[in-house]
């Protein structure tokens, strides 16, 4: 069963910092300070929900700066949410915050308000990358903080940004690297959209500044994708949601509805072509047997990897096997002894 988080967007307002992406107005179309009253009006009506599971629904505070707010407003917040964490109508409290707005005072705050699951905003683990969109934090203070709050015991999630100012495809592969290091539990990964009414935008209009294609990306997050894969970290999130504020506010950037179906499906197209590489396999017709869930990955939107494979030569037909998720037997049509290949 899906999980039926409650999610409240929790604004920094008179945040001192300037980040260059930032413009969580036009992100989250609100700006208005949730009260304890919204709190208990959004865990009511998610308790209403057909998805609603205690077990496994969580109360989020996000906005990326949660720990950085008013302190008795932050406990405000937490009080009125943890009251359903210790009557067991929901499992616990996830927060999202700033690397360098952590230390063992929050985290003792956060562990007697029942919060479970701590995100860390990290988006590069380059320091002039970090400088150039103004940050305010270092690589460091991202190490540090993550080996402090999987030392409490929570559950660790990092979010990194690809595409960003003075960034590059080589500092964003470097990023994830390190990343895989800290071995947290989930990851986001959200490639830069340039929003108006940001630094970023300025930039752009400048000609100083472009995030990457949507070609680019997808090449991008698929490796980045198999590289978490490969340290079994959760990669939950890829790409921004789709809200009316993107679509009135975005200036540039590599924005798709469906982006971690897109790149879930360059995975299983990289994959294919490494192994018909790997094996110098002559071109012809060749059966691809997958796990169910993963029939529309291998086909890509609209076909795209048969029809990318098919002008190479490589006729491929899609079927269901008893592959695992994630790997897929390939065979011609004289070889009935299949080959096993895991795709990260
Ligand atoms: S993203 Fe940066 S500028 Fe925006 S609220 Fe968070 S810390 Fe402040």
């Amino acid at each position: 069963m899906k999980h039926s988080n409650v999610a409240i967007f929790v604004p920094h307002n008179g945040c001192p910092h300037c980040c260059s992406f930032c413009n969580q107005v036009k992100i989250t179309g609100q700006q208005k300070q949730p009260t304890a009253d919204d709190v208990i009006n959004a865990a009511s009506v998610a308790m209403k929900s057909k998805r609603y599971n205690p077990q496994q629904s969580e109360i989020a505070f996000f906005g990326g700066s949660f720990t950085a707010i008013d302190r008795s407003y932050m406990v405000m917040l937490l009080s009125a949410a943890y009251k359903y964490v210790e009557n067991g109508s929901f499992a616990g409290i996830r927060i999202s915050t700033r690397p360098d707005y952590i230390d063992n005072e929050i985290l003792e705050i956060l562990k007697s308000y029942g919060v479970t699951a701590i995100e860390l905003g990290a988006q590069s683990m380059c320091d002039d990358v970090l400088t150039a969109n103004m940050r305010g934090h270092t690589a460091r203070d991202v190490v540090n903080a993550s080996k402090l709050i999987k030392k409490y015991g929570f559950s660790l999630g990092l979010q990194m940004m690809t595409g960003l100012y003075k960034s590059s495809i080589e500092k964003d592969i470097y990023t994830a690297e390190q990343i895989c290091h800290l071995l947290p539990d989930t990851v986001r990964i959200y490639p830069t959209i340039i929003m108006a009414d940001t630094v970023l935008a300025d930039y752009y209009k400048n000609g100083d500044y472009n995030t990457y294609s949507l070609e680019e990306t997808v090449e991008l997050c698929a490796k980045l994708l198999q590289m978490f894969n490969k340290h079994s970290i959760r990669v939950i999130r890829l790409g921004l949601h789709s809200t009316e504020d993107i679509s009135k506010g975005m200036v540039a950037g590599p924005w798709h509805p469906s982006l971690g179906e897109l790149c879930a499906a360059r995975v299983f197209r990289n994959s294919i072509d490494d192994y018909i590489k790997a094996n110098a396999l002559p071109t012809g017709c060749y059966t691809v047997a997958v796990n169910s869930r993963d029939i529309s990955k291998v086909l890509g939107q609209k076909h795209s990897n048969i029809e990318y494979f098919a002008q190479k030569g490589y006729n491929l037909t899609v079927k269901q096997g008893s592959a695992m998720p994630g790997e897929f037997y390939f065979s011609d049509l004289a070889d009935k002894q299949n080959t096993c290949f895991n795709k990260s």
